[in-house]
């Protein structure tokens, strides 16, 4: 047995080349391959003879190739090859698109087992793009096309099947202590760690899945608990800058606004104000849906920050964001305090009242440090070191989950760096992720809460159809004529794995193809997520300002972006998303109050996707949609869809309420049981997840 914290490297079979891959999962030792759970299983559990088969089973068998052979096929120009199995009940046809080297590694007479669903073509009954593995002797393991086999997030340069043996090797390799005390996972029926982590990969049945998920899912929540609470324990300890409520200021900035804000948004700012004339620090979530204006608020907070000779520093999760966030808040807040941008490849800066300049990245840094910049908009590269603000009174974090505990302790610990006075600053977090209040509060045992439930007056309910392939002129045309308004249409096409490319669309070729056809004639920009930060930038700043009709990305078009003339969303392959997500995206258009629009495309046409879909037609609640996310997750699906939930839970959710509730009481007997602190804050895990954070 080897101890966890062994290179993946140490694996044989696993060179420097596979080692770097994996890092991009985030695997770099046997443990955290150990961890890298599955998002579902694909069930072959149901063995089966061939003469038995029938049209849409799901099935496992095993057989000899009786003929293989790869042709070019001459209409769709690709790879097809078709093999014919043999069990000796019967024969059946397998065929694969676009591996043409599978005629080299499978050959007639070889033992295969074989594994897929059964579909039909003009020749009758054969398995597309089938799973497989050759069988070298009578015991040799079946490991990628029998039973319940866990499926993967992979990454370029590895396949699944790669990745399902370099784990499987792992799990028979390591050893893995429990972190918990015995006592408290046998108390709270929990499955021990070990056996946890083991079934998650190799389950029995889907029931044994559930329990093991419940003790990994129940070690996230507590972990986030546990650092919740310390983290606040630390804070309350702390002091901060009491800031002064500048009501004439402030009332001045609101009267120029060109709208009046929400009562929801006029609480928000109150409580925020309130939290931070304390001389502790404000330790507090703003929560609103999608376009609920949660910005306007943090600005309210950040001039009021400035205007108390402090700096503030707003924090978005992509360069995208905070450019956008640096030049709503020069309109919001110029006049009255200093502002600077500073990401990775931009830094802009504007005096008081002054115009917005271009300035070096070292000249800008200084101006933060000496506290000439008041208040500060960036991305991450906010946190690198020669950053020391001169007094940071606040620090705003949009979209906070995904950011983790890591770059929220480091951007605390900058002031303590800085000058002689010994502040932290209050910290406001915001977030669009629908989380019930209950929840929210348990979750976040840490945070004081702020919701924004009521949308902007006026604004329309997104207009949302489910658009099927025949309707689709009828949808470019209806569009057409909304450009020719002067509005804008966004595309989004979701992110393809290799294995989908047939099936899905692609933002370059959606690209492609608009600008030759539908849109031909109109100015179209194209998004994706291997652009540069620069490229990105430039195409949002057209479409931002009206220089673009129509904008195809793909699905790294950032959660937040406000485009106000977008009113058409038109989403591809949409049923590859989750509702949750598709309610972002919703979310996007119809901001200055226009009738907007929502079309979502299925590639598959299936009918259980539809009937998905259409809950976006009939609700506009994001936490039902959430909720309906995990209602229709199917029996194997671990995971729900990418993104939909928080960056940190991987295998728990925000609606595991029992968990949460257990996560709770635990927390607080650990933090008050001597005995258990000792154990679990001396642990790998903690240490891992919570950066060195310690109980007082
Ligand atoms: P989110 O909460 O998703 O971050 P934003 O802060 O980006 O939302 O606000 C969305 C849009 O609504 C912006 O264009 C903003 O200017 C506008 N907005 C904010 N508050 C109001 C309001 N009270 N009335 C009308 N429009 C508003
Ligand atoms: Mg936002």
């Amino acid at each position: 047995m080897l101890s966890g914290d062994i290179k993946i490297s140490a694996l044989s079979g696993v060179g420097p080349a596979l080692a770097n891959k994996l890092s991009k999962l985030g695997i770099l030792t046997i443990e955290q391959a150990a961890k890298y759970y599955p998002f579902r299983y694909d069930d072959f559990s149901q063995q089966a003879k061939i003469e038995q088969l029938q049209l849409g089973d799901v099935v496992n068998f095993v057989g000899i190739i009786d003929i293989i052979e790869t042709k070019r096929s001459p209409r769709k120009r690709m790879y097809v090859t078709e093999a014919i199995i043999n069990d000796g009940t019967g024969q059946m046809r397998l065929i694969w698109f676009n591996q043409p080297f599978l005629a080299k590694t499978i050959k007639a007479g070889d033992r295969l087992s074989v594994a897929g669903r059964v579909g039909q073509d003009v020749l009758g009954l054969v398995i597309a793009s089938p799973q497989y593995e050759k069988i070298y002797s009578n015991n040799s393991e079946v490991q990628h096309t029998s039973g319940l086999v866990p499926v993967y997030r992979t990454t370029s340069g590895i396949t699944t099947k790669q990745l399902r043996a370099i784990i499987d090797h792992s799990l028979r390799s390591v050893k893995i202590d429990d972190w918990l005390p015995a006592e408290i996972v046998q108390a709270k029926k929990l499955w021990p760690l070990e056996m946890a982590i083991q079934t998650i990969h190799r389950p029995k049945s889907l029931n044994k899945v559930s329990k093991a998920r419940q003790r990994l899912a129940f070690d996230e929540l507590l972990l986030l608990q546990l650092r919740g609470k310390i983290t606040r324990q630390a804070w309350l300890k702390e002091k901060a800058n009491s800031i002064n409520f500048e009501e004439v200021l402030t009332k001045q900035i609101l009267a120029a606004l060109p709208f009046k804000l929400t009562n929801d948004q006029r609480r928000a700012a109150w409580q925020i104000l309130q939290d931070m004339q304390k001389d502790y620090p404000m330790l507090r979530l703003l929560q609103g849906d999608v376009g609920s204006g949660k910005t306007v608020v943090a600005f309210i907070a950040a001039i009021n920050v400035a205007a108390a000779g402090a700096q503030a520093a707003i924090l978005a999760p992509s360069e995208v964001l905070a450019s956008q966030h640096f030049y709503s808040s020069y309109q919001v807040i110029g006049q009255y305090c200093s502002l600077g941008l500073l990401t990775r490849t931009q830094q802009y800066y504007s005096d008081k009242g002054g115009e917005i300049i271009k300035i070096s990245k070292q000249k800008l840094i200084t101006k933060i440090n000496n506290g000439e910049c008041q208040v500060v908009v960036g991305t991450q590269a906010l946190l690198q070191d020669t950053i020391k603000f001169n007094n940071l009174g606040l620090v705003i974090v949009d979209e906070q989950h995904r950011f983790g505990v890591e770059q929220r302790q480091l951007l605390l610990d900058k002031n303590e760096l800085s000058t002689s006075q010994q502040v932290v600053p209050h910290f406001l977090s915001m977030t669009a992720t629908p989380i019930p209040r209950s929840l929210a509060l348990a979750l976040y045992g840490d945070l004081n809460l702020s919701l924004i439930k009521e949308m902007p007056a006026g604004r329309l309910p997104v207009i949302t159809k489910v658009v099927a392939d025949e309707q689709r002129p009828a949808m470019y045309e209806f569009a057409r004529q909304k450009i020719k308004q002067g509005q804008q249409v966004f595309v989004v096409c979701p992110l393809v794995e290799d294995s989908e490319k047939l099936i899905a669309k692609s933002a370059k070729k959606e690209y492609e193809l608009l600008i030759a056809k539908e849109f031909k004639g109109y100015r179209v920009g194209l998004m994706h997520g291997k652009m540069s930060g620069v490229d990105k930038q430039n195409v949002m700043d057209q479409f931002a300002q009206g220089e673009l009709d129509v904008l195809v990305a793909t699905a790294v078009i950032e959660l937040g972006v406000d485009i106000p003339g977008a009113s058409i969303m038109i989403i591809e392959s949409a049923e590859r998303f989750g509702l949750a997500q598709l309610h972002q995206y919703r979310g996007r258009v119809g901001r200055r109050g226009q009738q907007a629009y929502c079309f979502l495309l299925s590639s598959q046409n299936n009918s259980e996707d539809n009937r998905r879909l259409m809950a976006m037609v009939k609700t506009y609640s994001g936490q039902e949609l959430a909720q309906l996310d995990l209602a229709w997750r199917g029996p194997g699906e671990l995971s729900g869809y990418e993104q939909s939930g928080f960056g940190e839970l991987k295998l728990a959710t925000i609606f595991d309420q029992d968990l949460i509730v257990l996560a709770k009481e635990v927390s607080e007997e650990i933090i008050t049981q001597d005995k258990w602190r000792q154990q679990v804050f001396s642990s790998q895990v903690w240490r891992e997840a919570s950066n060195g954070l310690l109980p007082q």
